[in-house]
């Protein structure tokens, strides 16, 4: 079965993947997800663009608890998992980590399986 996005504003493409975010033309911020204005001048210049599917660990910690809804935990129940901020130099991206990390380390786009045959994002540390 082939995995589609649980959320297709995420992606530019799943194969390989890569997030979609948004530019701003009047006074370049970039954001993730993409908008459709841009939150720094209110501009409706924005285009939405890939963002570079490799960045490095701004910082990281551990989700201990279930957050609310709408997370669901798996059906074995919950497990904690690493949560970080991924630093892809025009934008920080919230975003689940799979393995670990230490701030500093340079990681890539994976998929995250979610069941149901949907995917989200996460990154991974860049094995060299
Ligand atoms: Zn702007």
């Amino acid at each position: 079965m082939e995995s589609t996005a649980i959320d297709d504003r995420l992606f530019v493409e799943l194969d390989p993947p890569l997030l979609a975010g948004s530019s701003c033309g009047d006074c370049d911020v970039v954001v993730f997800p993409a908008a459709h204005r841009c939150p720094g001048c209110t501009g409706e210049y924005v285009t939405r663009i890939a963002l570079p599917n490799r960045g490095t660990i701004w910082t990281w910690t551990t989700q201990a608890f279930a957050p609310k809804p709408p997370y669901q935990p798996s059906s074995s129940g919950f497990e904690p998992f690493v949560v970080g901020y991924v630093d892809l130099d025009a934008v920080l991206v919230e975003s689940r980590i799979v393995g670990e990390v230490a701030i500093g380390d340079e990681v890539e786009l994976r998929l995250l399986d979610v069941g149901g045959g949907q995917v989200t994002f996460a990154f991974a540390r860049v094995v060299s």
